[in-house]
């Protein structure tokens, strides 16, 4: 999608005004634009700061939050002043018309749960109330388009205060800057996995970190649930049978959808179903809801039936896994070796057959599983190389990432060499969680340009 840039004086205008109460926008206007594009346009600023709320009240825009492409309301981390004085921080969505809250279901969906501000182009005379799950009341701006202001192409998320400090700063200071970032989140992960590994033994906290890994991002929640019931111990009691029992206790193999489409490899199908069907009664009541599973806004080699593929195999190896040496690029290079014969070639449980082969595991979800199990397991360990670790190197993966970069560093390309590493990018990771998300005054009472610009004296 592309967007042509507003116009400066306009842009400004739009910015400091108040919007009046409920004026149909522009119809010409309202035909031409798709809701993205509306979106684009409130996040760049053009309708300004402050709005008057349907129900009279004044509501200025704190903080703008940052685009959320994925299931859930449209900003996320935003905060707004209510009438001067109440200071609210959650999430901001955006629809066509205020009949869409319900027509979406968001009044159903908990993930709209914190969404303090519903912002909508359209309505008709009937009254339409913004409520959540628990049935709080959410503000209600009417947005007021004006006919002369023009397509925009917005960044992703704007640049904080600490832009100008950090340009002060030679390469080197910000990279050890990152590095100690990366240093207390891997330690934060070493810990997290020790009291793991207090309450269910190494091997289990182990298998569920991979587990959560293999589950990235969507799906992390049903793979640790599945890990912690179909438990290591019990699966590798079972033999054979463990790869039936996972895709069992996932809830797939009871899917009818799935039953009545599988008819290209019927032989896996059966080989799943031959051990399921003599413990199904004995686990029937571990298996997961399938509403917990997330197939949508996947790549095909990411869905959760392949990595669940995966994770069996990881099973069916795990004598090797406790004999790796603690060298990460020996690890890496176990992990690409992983294979199955039938999810070397497949997608899905019922995709078909793929003439060429291609990896259980990318090259990024391996560096994912560097950095969130192996190395964390090694600190825990005392066992961890970290100049090893320094030494991985990573491409851009992660929508977090990229609005961490913009944030740090505008839109240059300074961002470029302090993200060529996985330390480097899980420092910034720390960054954003640290300060970032923990600011909802647009970051005027964050320390970190503080303390970036005490570098540079
Ligand atoms: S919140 Fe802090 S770290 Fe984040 S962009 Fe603003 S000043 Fe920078």
């Amino acid at each position: 999608m592309s967007f042509r840039c507003v116009n400066q004086s306009i842009y400004q205008q739009a910015c400091t005004r108040v919007t009046p109460l409920l004026r149909e926008p522009d119809g010409s206007l309202r035909e031409k634009w798709t809701e993205l594009e509306w979106q684009a346009l409130w996040y760049s600023g053009a309708f300004g700061t402050s709005f008057r709320a349907v129900s009279g009240s004044l509501v200025e825009i704190v903080q703008f939050g940052f685009w959320n492409r994925e299931p859930g309301p449209d900003f996320v981390h935003a905060s707004l002043r209510v009438d001067g004085e109440q200071l609210l921080e959650g999430d901001i969505e955006l629809d066509m018309h205020v009949a869409d809250w319900d027509r979406h279901g968001h009044s159903q969906n908990p993930a709209f749960d914190r969404v303090v501000l519903h912002l909508f182009l359209h309505k008709t005379g009937a009254s339409h109330f913004t409520r959540t799950t628990q049935n709080r009341e959410v503000i209600q701006v009417h947005l007021q388009a004006e006919s002369d202001l023009l397509h925009i192409h917005p960044p992703i998320a704007h640049p904080g205060r600490c832009c100008a400090p950090l340009r002060q700063l030679p390469g080197r200071t910000i990279d050890s800057l990152i590095e100690t970032a990366a240093r207390v989140r891997m330690r934060r992960k070493a810990d997290q996995l020790r009291r793991v590994a207090i309450v269910h033994g190494l091997d289990e906290a182990l298998f569920q970190a991979f587990a959560v890994a293999f589950g990235y991002k969507l799906n992390k929640i049903p793979f640790l649930v599945l890990a912690q019931r179909a438990k290591l111990q019990i699966l590798r009691e079972q033999g054979s049978a463990a790869e039936s029992l996972l895709f069992g206790i996932s809830g797939f193999l009871e899917d009818r959808k799935i039953h009545r489409a599988v008819v290209m490899e019927r032989d896996y199908w059966r080989y799943l179903w031959e051990h399921w069907w003599q413990i199904r009664s004995q686990y029937a009541h571990l298996v997961l809801r399938q509403n917990l599973w997330r197939f949508g806004m996947t790549r095909p080699s990411n869905h959760p039936h392949r990595r669940l593929g995966a994770l069996a195999e990881l099973v069916r190896r795990w004598k090797e896994v406790r004999l790796l040496s603690p060298r990460l690029e020996e690890v890496a290079e176990w992990i690409s070796g992983l294979s199955h014969p039938f999810w070397d070639h497949h997608f899905t449980l019922t995709s078909q057959r793929t003439v060429r082969p291609f990896h259980l595991l990318g090259q990024t979800r391996i560096n994912e599983i560097l950095a969130n199990v192996v190395h964390p397991m090694l600190v825990a360990m005392n066992q961890d190389d970290w100049e090893s670790y320094k030494g991985i190197r990573s491409e851009l993966s992660n929508r977090r990432l990229t609005i961490v970069c913009q944030r740090l560093f505008g839109e240059t390309n300074r961002a470029r060499e302090h993200i060529r590493f996985l330390y480097q990018q899980q420092g910034l990771l720390q960054i954003f969680e640290d300060f970032c998300m923990a600011d909802f005054t647009n970051c005027d009472g964050c320390r970190f340009p503080e303390m970036v610009a005490k570098l540079s004296d």
